[in-house]
């Protein structure tokens, strides 16, 4: 069992609250502005190096706070370029089972843009049936510290690398896109997701526009509302389903917020949205929803809503009960869509070579507790959700659903 550190991270603060600490220093909020860039442009770790501080306020800064970014347990990089860092997550907040969990972060380079794509929760309770991540159970949320960690740390050891390519612009950091589409549902950490999404847009900090960074739900609808007034960055929604019966199936999630409440919730995000349209990813699984009447029946469904697809297909993963479609199903699919006029991608896989040990070594969920979405009744059966309880299971090795590429931008 690890004692909590005594320090505070200083990669914890988002702008606002980093202003607030220095003030209760008795310092000038303006310290905040001087200290930003070292943590999150020069990725510095030690605040001795903190030049334009002086001597006194070093000191003083030390001897309360400090710099943990996330530890790296292994680092993979693939054929083609794809690298996928596992990051211990109990170091920086002390873990009562004194197991460790781990989580992942996957850069993606392509031809004009270096994509992160970040976990932010230790698992995940959505329970959707497809999911490995959600499958394995939920231990926590990640602090502000463990969501930017990752972007910190990647971009910190692709600048050490001295990385080339040609979006990168000498000196700059190569991660120009973050995608939260790693581990967990990032509405279901709100707080801590909204504090980091302010350190990605923040000019003193990564200085991201809002649509180079796309947060991926599965519809917890009422949190898709907060966002939009907390911090619209662009939204992708995990659809999956046409109709109401077979999203219950599943993903649990829909039991409680129906189609057509997340369709009225992604009409009001368009409202603020740094993109004029949603980006609607649809898991293709054979045989269950990938028929062209499935397509033809999303068409009707997203009719009020501007929009674009992007089509995945299932990627297994040990003991799931379903199967990836057939190349010609995926495109047969895509077809429908596109003749309606609506623009669908097809995400293609990458890092292959990497996923083949995606299953076993993309984190680790050591589970204290498992609030199961699925334990949610029909909206048939309405009951509180207070009457939910948490079901405790046994520690057991998580794995995850191979990364593939995101071409959502
Ligand atoms: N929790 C969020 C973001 C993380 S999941 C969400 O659900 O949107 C990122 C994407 O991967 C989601 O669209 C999710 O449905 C998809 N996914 C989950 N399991 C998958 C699998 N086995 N194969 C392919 N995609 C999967
Ligand atoms: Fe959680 Fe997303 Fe997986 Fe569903 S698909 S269990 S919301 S990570």
């Amino acid at each position: 069992m690890s004692n909590p550190p005594s320090r505070v991270n200083l990669l914890d603060f988002d702008p606002a609250a980093l202003e607030t600490f220095f003030v209760n220093m008795g310092e000038k909020p303006f310290r905040a502005r001087q200290v930003l860039p070292w943590l999150h442009q020069r990725f510095c770790d030690d605040i001795a190096q903190m030049s334009d501080l002086s001597k006194v306020v070093r000191d003083k800064l030390s001897a309360v706070a400090e710099i943990r970014a996330p530890r790296v347990l292994r680092d993979t990089t693939a054929s083609d370029g794809t690298r996928k860092w596992l990051f211990a997550v109990d170091n920086a907040s002390g873990n009562e089972t004194g197991a460790e969990n781990a989580v992942e972060a996957v850069f993606l380079p392509e031809d004009d843009r270096g994509t992160l794509c970040i976990s932010t929760q230790a698992g995940c309770m959505m329970d959707c049936a497809f999911c490995s991540t959600g499958q394995q159970g939920f231990n926590r949320n990640l602090s502000v510290g463990e969501i930017v960690g990752q972007l910190w740390v990647a971009n910190r050891t692709l600048l050490a690398e001295g990385m080339n390519a040609p979006w990168i612009d000498a000196g700059r950091p190569p991660i120009t896109n973050v995608v939260l589409m790693g581990m967990g549902e990032p509405l279901a950490n709100f707080k801590n997701v909204v504090a980091a999404l302010q350190l990605f847009l923040s000019d003193h900090a990564y200085g991201l526009s809002r649509r180079r960074v796309t947060l991926s739900t599965s519809g917890v609808v009422p949190m898709i509302d907060a966002l939009r007034d907390a911090c619209p960055v662009a939204l992708a929604v995990s659809l999956h389903a046409p109709d109401d019966a077979l999203r219950d199936r599943l993903m649990p999630v829909n039991r409680r917020h129906p189609l057509t409440e997340l369709m009225a919730a992604c009409r009001r995000y368009l409202d603020k949205a740094p993109r004029d349209f949603i980006t609607f990813e649809y898991l293709l699984l054979a045989d269950v929803n990938d028929a062209p009447t499935h397509a033809a029946a999303l068409i009707d469904l997203v009719r009020d809503v501007p929009c674009k697809f992007n089509l995945i297909p299932f990627n297994p993963f040990p003991g799931a009960p379903y199967r990836a479609p057939t190349r010609d199903r995926v495109l047969a699919f895509q077809r429908v869509l596109m003749n309606a006029g609506i623009v669908t991608t097809i995400r293609k896989t990458r890092g292959d070579d990497i996923d083949a040990a995606c299953g076993q070594l993309a984190g680790q969920v050591h589970n204290r507790v498992r609030y199961r979405m699925s334990d949610v009744p029909r909206r048939a059966e309405p009951r509180e959700a207070a009457t939910l309880s948490p079901v405790p299971r046994e520690h057991h090795r998580f794995s995850c659903y191979p990364h593939t590429k995101h071409s959502v931008t």
